[in-house]
């Protein structure tokens, strides 16, 4: 007998998103080969890494180069000079209590969201919200197959993009804020009951703040373990790809709180941080030393400002593409505590219409909201990532011609 594969990949949504998008701006250059194209598409960055970072990183190089300061494998969970830094500048500073044995270093929040699963049952049911930043659905695809398992929390104009309580019964729920793709926040007292609702349901949520660093707003937390108790029920990823420009470098860390446990079929507690070790010591050696030298950086007090001065940047365009969308009378949602900006499309138009409308008449790529999901449809997703000529030319170009 032949051998067999993960029919669950076979179960997977096609992505033609980025495929599709491709091909119609290859289309669109070839017929208009002079229109200068700008690109708010994708969610990565453009800025260069701060200089603190390169510093950083240029002084582990010559390390890796002395036998007296050279360095094999390190620690699975990450090195101690990370992670007490995370835990005093990210969590203690701002009065949350997380320890160091709580932080696992990554090299990247797609890889954690990805393989979180490994330690979760294959008969829970799981909430996912539409639209969705893709990973936690196809992830969860690929493990458990296409059931009836998996519960979609629609988000729309009704619910103002958030999703609902659940009414049915979820074991787990995947949340992101702020979103990925709607670019809105959760406050203090929205989170609180999702805290409360898992709590009360024994429920565990899976909180990605990959975009924690983009909050102004004090009502809205940065961190789900600013909510009392949370550590009982959540985990949280981080990432430095988007505050310190580490797309490329691939770092970033994971909360799995000791208090954090699970029941058993005997009835006895098991806790999770253990299990994610385990699950971190046996498939992952660990972050590149040198990468993990540079995310040290960006705690010392001049690699704060650098990164605040990043944010700033990318939020000063975030604000311009909000603002010039509204005074023309869209519908818009986040790009105020986010660096994405969802807006509707104009007169009732699908996704893809306003995509080819937007490409040209502007000669400007987005993404089209119904990439994200069914709930998409009728959304369409601009990014703050660009540089501000283009992004201030972008949106000059938007008020004149659409
Ligand atoms: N989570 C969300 C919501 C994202 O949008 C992204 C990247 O776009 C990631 C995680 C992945 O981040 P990383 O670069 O750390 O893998």
């Amino acid at each position: 007998p032949m051998f067999k594969l993960n029919e669950n990949y076979l179960q997977l949504n096609q992505s033609y998103l980025f495929s599709k998008i491709t091909k119609k701006v290859d289309d669109f250059i070839n017929t208009n080969p002079d229109a200068e194209i700008i690109r708010l598409g994708i969610g990565d960055v453009t800025r260069p890494l701060p200089a603190t970072v390169i510093n950083n990183m240029h002084k582990a190089v010559e390390e890796m180069a002395v036998k007296e300061t050279f360095r094999g494998y390190g620690p699975e969970q990450g090195y101690g000079f990370l992670r007490e830094k995370i835990a005093e500048i990210d969590f203690k500073k701002r009065g949350i209590n997380i320890d160091a044995d709580e932080i696992f270093v990554s090299d990247g929040s797609k890889s954690d969201t990805g393989n979180i699963g490994d330690i979760l049952g294959d008969s829970n049911t799981i909430g996912i919200t539409n639209p969705v930043y893709p990973v936690y659905l196809d992830t969860t695809i690929m493990r458990i197959g296409k059931t009836e398992q998996i519960k979609l929390l629609v988000c729309n104009e009704e619910n103002n993009f958030l999703p609902e309580i659940p009414t049915e019964p979820i074991d787990v729920v995947y949340l992101c804020y702020p979103n990925n793709p709607t670019g809105t926040v959760m406050n203090r007292k929205e989170l609180k009951r999702w805290v409360d609702w898992a709590l009360s349901n024994d429920s565990l949520i899976l909180y990605d703040a990959a975009y924690e660093a983009f909050v102004n707003d004090t009502e809205v937390p940065r961190s789900i373990f600013e909510i009392a108790d949370a550590e009982k029920c959540a985990i949280e990823f981080r990432s430095y790809s988007k505050n310190a420009g580490f797309t490329g470098l691939r770092c970033s860390y994971t909360i799995v709180p000791k208090a954090l446990k699970a029941k058993v079929q005997g009835g006895e507690c098991v806790s999770m941080n253990m299990l994610w070790g385990r699950r971190q010591s046996t498939k992952f050696n660990g972050t590149p030393y040198i990468v993990q030298r540079a995310a040290e950086a960006i705690y010392s007090s001049e690699g704060q400002k650098e990164v605040n001065d990043l944010v700033s940047y990318y939020m000063n365009n975030a604000r311009a593409i909000r603002n010039g969308l509204l005074a023309k009378g869209m519908t818009v949602y986040g790009g105020d505590n986010a660096p994405y900006i969802w807006l509707k499309c104009p007169n009732g138009i699908d996704s893809w219409t306003f995509f080819d409308e937007l490409l040209n008449k502007c000669h400007i790529v987005g993404t089209p909201g119904v990439g994200f999901g069914s709930a998409g449809e009728g959304y369409f997703r601009l990014t703050a990532f660009n540089s501000h000529e283009k992004t201030e030319e972008a949106v000059s170009r938007m008020n004149t011609n659409l």
